[in-house]
């Protein structure tokens, strides 16, 4: 388990005084960054060529300039092009296209006809989910598909560093008015965690607890644990299966490991995509039947 404990006022006022040191280092690093542009162009970690980033294209800055308009109040899809542009080049970045509204509010599907407010989808208006809510950061098509399918199959896992930023930046939107205790990346079966070597949810969400230390951003503690919930079963995979299908194949597929830990706790589980949102219930199902208060989702990518 990881703790994320907030900066005590010691730490915050050290912080402060150090703020103009902080000034001349980053103009340092981006005076550095543009003469090394020049001799070394940044490599697309999409599609691999080399492109000119300008002065930001650093990834490890990412973290410096999330400010509390870009966090929290400017425009998702201008802070996420901002931020993608920095390690994809122009190409590969005009192939992301970010979730907004008009969406369902519960299973956050985003609307193709971009006219009107969000109100809820004929699936959600006919059914009840297990889980309350679902967000995600980008439509599961070209760009998304292409990342997604690098960092589970190829083993890219340096992509999970600017996506799982993307992720957390849009957890700060969504989730600062909602706090949650847990954020649960949903586990893989043993045996394909042996041979892939990572989980790619869990990559996407480890460096969320340092981005909330640096960012105070939200305002609510929270943890992440990779030991509540287990998948106990090996299913094959489930391209191509309608939601029917998949909720049949995965029906009892994860169990709650530690039910004490997820009762009474507001859990939000983490995936790199959401599809039918099968997946999604069936961890839903079993966390709220060992407790859970509420279960919502975020992934990387969503089908339309
Ligand atoms: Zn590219
Ligand atoms: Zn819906």
């Amino acid at each position: 388990m990881i703790s994320c404990n907030r900066i005590n006022e010691k730490d915050a006022s050290s912080f402060l005084s150090q703020k103009p040191l902080l000034f001349f280092k980053r103009a340092a690093r981006r005076w550095m960054t543009s003469f090394r542009n020049v001799l070394f162009p940044s490599r697309c970690l999409v599609c691999g060529i080399f492109y000119d980033a300008g002065a930001d294209g650093d990834d490890t800055d990412f973290i410096d300039w999330m400010t509390e308009e870009d966090l929290i109040k400017a425009p998702f899809e201008q802070v996420m092009m901002r931020l993608l542009s920095r390690c994809t080049c122009p190409a590969c970045t005009k192939g992301f296209v970010p979730i907004l509204s008009p969406l369902c509010p519960v299973c956050g599907v985003m609307f193709t006809g971009r006219q009107g407010t969000d109100h809820l989808c004929p699936k959600c208006d006919a059914e009840l989910r297990a889980f309350g809510k679902a967000r995600a950061v980008g439509v599961y098509e070209e760009g998304m598909m292409t990342v997604v399918h690098r960092l589970k199959y190829k083993s890219k896992i340096q992509l999970a560093h600017p996506f799982g930023m993307l992720m957390f930046i849009l957890f700060c939107r969504i989730w600062s008015e909602d706090p949650v205790d847990i954020v649960i990346p949903v586990p893989l079966h043993r045996r394909r965690l042996k041979s892939r070597g990572f989980n790619q949810a869990y990559l996407l969400v480890k460096d969320w607890p340092r981005y909330s230390l640096i960012s105070n951003k939200p305002e609510f503690e929270f943890r992440i644990s990779g030991d509540i919930l287990i998948r106990t079963r090996w299913e094959r995979p489930q391209t191509g299966l309608n939601r029917k299908e998949r909720m049949a194949a995965i029906q009892g597929a994860f169990a709650v490991k530690k039910p004490f830990l997820a009762a009474g706790k507001r859990i939000l589980l983490v995936d790199d995509v959401h599809t039918t949102g099968a997946t999604a219930e069936a961890c839903a199902e079993a966390l709220t039947k060992a407790g859970a208060l509420k279960v919502d989702v975020l992934t990387l990518a969503r089908t339309l």
